[in-house]
């Protein structure tokens, strides 16, 4: 990997999901593309939900911190609705830090319209339930462990980007 490469991708180590504080957005698998054109940056990002209010957030952090790379003119980020994002893209760093903090990744190989259920981020039980499917965030539900009886956050998994 090229140097500038390296950089872009420790810079995009350091710029958190404004709803997941503290996962990256590279851990959490969103950058798709990244292209270098002599000191102009192209990435193209996977969003992890439709209509996730915090893309623009997102966008704003990523060319903010992109663009103070000393040698880089231009930043552009574009989401791209075509590339399905899936939680096998979530790094392993990004799956230790959403557990550490109560959120469930969403469940793998999820076929949409299946009923969904994730293991607890506490104990690691599958025997939790639904408590409230809208969440704090249009990207999150929380549900409850029936184990433990802890109430935790999961990521809802990405059903189709057109309704
Ligand atoms: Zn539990």
């Amino acid at each position: 990997m090229n140097q500038h490469l390296k950089e872009i991708e420790a810079v995009l180590k350091t710029v958190d999901d404004p709803e997941l504080p503290s996962v990256s957005v590279f851990d959490l698998g969103m950058v798709h593309d990244v292209k270098v054109i002599g000191s102009q940056v192209l990435i193209t990002m996977v969003p992890t939900f439709a209509g996730c209010p915090a893309l623009d957030f997102i966008k704003r952090d990523v060319q903010k911190a992109v663009g103070d790379l000393p040698w880089v003119s231009d930043c552009e980020v574009h989401f791209s609705f075509e590339e399905k994002w899936s939680t096998d893209a979530i790094t392993d760093e990004g799956k230790t830090q959403l557990k550490k903090h109560g959120v469930a990744p969403p469940p793998e190989n999820y076929q949409p319209g299946e009923e969904w259920t994730v293991d607890c981020p506490y104990c690691g039980s599958d025997y939790t339930s639904m408590e409230n499917v809208f969440g704090p965030t249009a990207c999150r539900s929380i549900l409850y462990c029936t184990s433990c009886r802890n109430p935790f956050e999961a990521m809802k998994p990405v059903v189709d980007y057109v309704y």
